[in-house]
């Protein structure tokens, strides 16, 4: 009982947060510049932040995470971190061999106020970035944001520094063919998922960031610097002329779609994450608006997914949900809770981010109205805790962070989202589209019937369920 402090009395807090649910900008920075093929995310602080960064993503992924640090000392603390920064781009471009360095910052270098832009200049200016190589930036301080809005940044980025519209000979069939694809904070194997929708319907997309291939690299029995993944910076510096832009997730993917369709007049159109068979329907529409076409193998997988679902709800009907996590993960996932059955009657997440709870109220509408909904400082594992104390549920689904309250209260537990830093295989297998879902719907009916057999009289223990 490790939290057996907790009372079940709900007090109002204005000003304290306790275990909060999100991580620091920083980590989703340096997350989507893993996305970006031949880039190496440099940390623009002191070695602290960048080692809890990288050892989390190493923890997620189980993969060595690379990434480079401005090591802050006292001297750059009190007079600014522009000569380390100088002196790290020399180094890292000699030692790594980057095509690109994306810098984040951290608090430190926030509440200094380095100008990370004057100092690229001035970095280029004095030859240190070598020709046909780039430096890139997002601000990352961590007491306002969540990692998701680390994640958005950096992907923005991507669009403010490479995006172009560069002509084509024979342009016009170009652009009719190609779509870009903003597929958010999602694992490698959702990464994967997302490109093989798009290569159903015929589409040639730029998807952009794509940790597919470097968080989860095979073993060759080599060490490789840049693994094969991520998006070629030839296709990012394209991603202008494209004919529409699909985000995926309005938290992580919108500020880039913006932002292309603002600089390049390319249009886009924001979709929650394809997590459920409803959004990946949406998707899947949109893509095919966009000149795709839905191959018949694929409407057969849909119909699958709705087959599996309808032989199984029984066992979901009525069962009360908690969730915390991102944004965007949340909307999505208590949509197909709801269509399974089921009831997510606490969310809570501290990240912030515009429409939360609007966008929540619309997947939820009247079917849920006993659902607490909260986002921000407050929005808290401990909130959560205390409502499950006052009205216990049926099923936890939220980062590893949540284990603590699964065990204290006996509650089932499914692992979603980031960091999950216990268990194993989550990066290899999707969750969105067809066949996440119908991974989903097979991991919670495992926890639900594993509950069900543990809990029976042995005169009800069935070996048919
Ligand atoms: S919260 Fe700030 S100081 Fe702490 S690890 Fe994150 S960036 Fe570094």
């Amino acid at each position: 009982m490790l939290l057996r402090h907790t009372p079940s009395e709900v007090s109002a807090r204005s000003a304290l947060t306790v275990n909060p649910a999100k991580t620091c900008q920083p980590i989703g920075a340096m997350y989507a510049a893993l996305g970006l093929h031949g880039c190496l995310p440099h940390s623009h602080g002191s070695q602290g932040c960048c080692s809890y960064h990288r050892s989390t993503l190493t923890r997620h992924y189980k993969e060595p995470i690379m990434a480079t640090t401005s090591s802050f000392t006292e001297g750059s603390s009190v007079f600014g971190g522009q000569a380390n920064l100088l002196e790290a781009l020399t180094n890292i471009f000699h030692l790594y061999d980057p095509t690109v360095v994306a810098v984040h910052t951290t608090c430190l270098s926030e509440t200094i106020g380095d100008d990370i832009p004057q100092i690229i200049q001035k970095a280029k200016d004095e030859g240190k970035i070598p020709e046909g190589k780039y430096v890139i930036h997002v601000n990352t301080p961590s007491y306002e944001g969540s990692h998701v809005t680390g994640f958005a940044g950096m992907t923005r980025a991507m669009v403010d520094y490479f995006a172009s519209k560069p002509s084509f000979e024979g342009e016009e069939a170009w652009k009719a063919r190609r779509v870009n694809v903003i597929p958010g904070w999602l694992e490698p194997a959702d990464y994967r998922e997302v490109k093989r929708l798009c290569a159903a319907l015929g589409l040639q997309t730029v998807v952009f960031p794509d940790t597919s291939d470097v968080v989860d690299a095979p073993k060759t029995g080599s060490f490789e610097m840049y693994p094969k993944g991520g998006t070629p910076l030839s296709d990012l510096i394209e991603s202008g002329a494209c004919r529409a832009t699909v985000a995926l997730g309005p938290t992580a993917s919108k500020p880039a779609a913006t932002q292309l369709e603002t600089k390049f007049q390319v249009p886009a159109e924001v979709l929650e994450l394809p997590i459920g068979i409803r959004a990946t329907d949406r998707f899947i529409e949109a893509l095919r608006k966009l000149g795709g076409t839905v191959p018949d193998w694929l409407t057969a997988e849909r119909g699958r997914t709705v087959d599996l679902l309808s032989d199984v709800q029984q066992y979901f009907y009525g069962k009360r949900v908690a969730l915390w996590g991102d944004p965007d993960q949340l909307v999505s996932l208590s949509e197909f809770l709801v269509d399974m059955g089921m009831r997510p009657v606490y969310v809570v997440t501290g990240s912030p981010g515009k429409r939360f709870e609007k966008r929540m109220a619309a997947v939820l509408g009247e079917r849920v109205p006993e659902a607490k909904i909260r986002q921000g400082a407050t929005a808290d594992m401990f909130l959560m805790h205390q409502w499950i104390k006052n009205q216990k549920v049926d099923l936890l689904i939220g980062n590893t962070y949540g284990k603590y309250i699964a065990r204290d209260e006996d509650i089932p537990f499914l692992r979603h989202g980031f960091p999950i830093l216990d268990r194993q295989g989550h990066a290899q297998f999707p969750t969105v589209g067809y066949v996440g879902a119908m991974r989903l719907i097979e991991r919670i009916l495992g926890l639900l019937l594993d509950r069900k057999d543990r809990d029976a009289a042995e005169p009800a223990f069935e070996l048919t369920l």
